[in-house]
């Protein structure tokens, strides 16, 4: 059978493994720091980017090879290409690293996003906030995840500190978005151009880490379907094969691209007790060659994450009806470390 390489063994790896493991492939994950979570998988490679021994020996033992993660440095990447065709491609993942790449070519798609501006000095920064308005948020334009690597300003006054935080990083101003809600697509692209997205998922954050994800969402169903149509648009556009996750704020002028992440997404999790075939089997199917399988909802669920000590709840949690937990064996709880999720299935 096959090999699948995934970069990456956080918890998004360790699942995609189980996934393909159902399909009859092996997996060989390659980890750069600790190995977190991926040591269910057939292979782990441990090793830092810069391993070139390591990232060959990685490569030839795999037939394709997809990420979790998407800060994979360039010249890995260029190593990994020459040996095995990486999927989802490297413009995908070149479009997401950098938030002001990813506003252009969404602004040159035609979708909106959060109004932004360029900071990197202190002077852009007064600038971008006369322009824009407040509040605001000054994000890095790279490596930011769940809320890391953002300030909000709420007044002239928060400028410095604002900008003394984000350490000389390159950044982005956001306009504040009044968002009604928050919601995602996850949608999948094949080898063959077909596309299929997922019912688009509500989702809630607390200190910028996503906390519930609900289906069904409360969309309109003209706001559901330009969600979905919005997404495949930018499957289409990037030539994509795998799963991507489109972060979307709704509001009153539409719908607001927030981010896109071209990897399996937390805000699908929902669909392993949702769906017959979960995001990340989808996944796998899409870059494997396979078919895309059948996506439909057959079930309205609720999905949390457990955060740090959260998963002191686990032996409650195990005996509730309904619920399918999920842990990621990741040892000792950390704050705002993300140790595991539950799928409550509320209307079967
Ligand atoms: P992720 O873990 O999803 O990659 P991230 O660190 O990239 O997170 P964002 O998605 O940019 O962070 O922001 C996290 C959350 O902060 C958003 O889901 C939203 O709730 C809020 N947020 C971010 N940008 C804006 C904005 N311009 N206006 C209003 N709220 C925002
Ligand atoms: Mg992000
Ligand atoms: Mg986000």
């Amino acid at each position: 059978g096959a090999t699948i390489g995934i970069l990456g063994g956080g918890q998004l790896g360790r699942m995609l493994s189980v996934a393909a493991s159902r399909l009859g492939y092996r997996c060989h994950i390659f980890e750069p720091g600790a190995a977190p979570a991926g040591d269910v998988a057939f292979r782990v490679t441990t090793a830092p980017y810069s391993d070139t021994a390591a990232l060959r020996a990685f490569a030839e033992t795999v037939d394709v090879i997809t990420y979790e993660f998407e800060n994979v440095p360039t010249s890995a990447l260029d190593l990994l290409e020459s040996l095995r065709p990486i999927r989802p491609n490297r413009r995908a993942l070149a479009v997401s690293q950098d938030r002001i790449s990813e506003k252009t070519f969404l602004g040159d798609l035609g979708l909106q996003t959060a109004p932004w501006a360029a900071v990197n000095s202190e002077s852009d920064l007064r600038a971008a906030v006369a322009r824009l308005g407040l509040p605001a948020i000054l994000k890095t334009t790279r490596l930011g995840y769940d809320g890391k690597g953002q300030v909000k300003l709420e007044s002239e006054t928060d400028i410095p500190a604002a900008w003394a935080a984000m350490d000389n990083a390159a950044c982005v101003l956001e306009g504040f978005v009044a968002f009604d809600r928050e919601v995602s697509v996850i949608a999948a692209r094949s080898p063959d151009g077909s596309v299929a997205a997922y019912d688009p998922g509500e989702n809630i954050h607390r200190d910028g880490i996503l906390r519930t994800t609900t289906v069904p969402a409360r969309l309109t169903a003209g706001q559901r379907s330009d969600a979905v149509l919005l997404a495949a648009r930018i499957l289409n556009a990037l030539d994509y094969i795998g799963v991507m996750g489109v972060e979307l704020f709704v509001t009153r002028a539409g719908l607001l691209v927030n981010e896109i992440a071209p990897r399996v997404h937390n805000s699908g999790h929902w669909t392993q007790q949702g769906c017959s075939v979960d995001q990340f089997e989808q996944h796998i199917r899409a870059v494997a060659g396979l078919p895309l399988g059948d996506g439909n909802r057959y079930a309205d669920v609720v999905m949390e994450n457990l955060i740090g000590d959260d998963v002191l709840r686990v032996p409650a949690l195990l005996k509730e009806r309904d619920t399918a937990v999920h842990l990621y064996g990741k040892g000792a709880p950390r704050p705002g470390r993300k140790m595991g999720h539950v799928n409550r299935i509320t209307r079967g």
